[in-house]
């Protein structure tokens, strides 16, 4: 199994390393040619709206989308939550955004105070207790369709999403050393 890790922009290599330590071969993506040996991607954190005109401009979005929506398993952490998400606020006007999960997101909605803040989540499916996340700058889910499962979710709302195999995270999960979600994920891919 080969999983690539969107590496156009932000905190990529602790992806990299996680996927490697749960056995999975880990790529850096940045071309189109790239693209065409993975199984499944990440997108993970940074600036949505840079990561979005860095996928244009490297060729990567068009390509990309078709893959993404011809089913490949996608796993987004804060800017990537953005990124896979169907309805943007608070973006750049030409922000762009793939609309694989039926979410519309608030960019840096949990407010100016709490630019950061760590909380310890229950997540449905995940029996073996807490997780522990980190939370910089996240965005909000205003809204998740019916289609959406939401494995865990704070007071402002849903902070981990599903749907078929686009998983998302709103936090940092590869911030800690806990591999659960990055497990699941890969449950999901192949
Ligand atoms: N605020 C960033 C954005 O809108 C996301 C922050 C993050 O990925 N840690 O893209």
């Amino acid at each position: 199994m080969k999983v690539g890790v969107l590496g156009l922009q932000g905190a990529f290599r602790r992806h990299l390393d996680a996927l490697t330590r749960l056995g999975v071969t880990a790529v850096e993506v940045r071309t189109p040619a790239a693209l065409s040996g993975i199984d499944a991607l990440v997108i993970p954190g940074g600036e949505s709206t840079t990561m979005s005109m860095l996928l244009t401009s490297s060729q990567l979005f068009e390509p990309l989308a078709e893959r993404l929506e011809a089913g490949m398993p996608a796993f987004g952490t804060c800017a990537g939550m953005i990124l896979l998400a169907t309805g943007v606020s608070d973006g750049r006007t030409d922000q762009r955004s793939f609309g694989v999960l039926d979410i519309d997101v608030r960019r840096n909605a949990f407010g100016r105070q709490v630019d950061s803040f760590e909380r310890d989540l229950p997540v449905a499916g995940l029996d073996d207790g807490p997780l522990h996340a980190v939370f910089i700058r996240a965005p909000v889910v205003e809204r998740a369709g019916p289609a959406v499962e939401v494995l865990a979710r704070v007071d402002e709302g849903p902070v981990i999403v599903r749907q078929g195999v686009a998983l998302a995270t709103a936090f940092h999960p590869e911030l800690t050393d806990d591999l659960r979600l990055h497990a699941l994920f890969l449950e999901r891919v192949g």
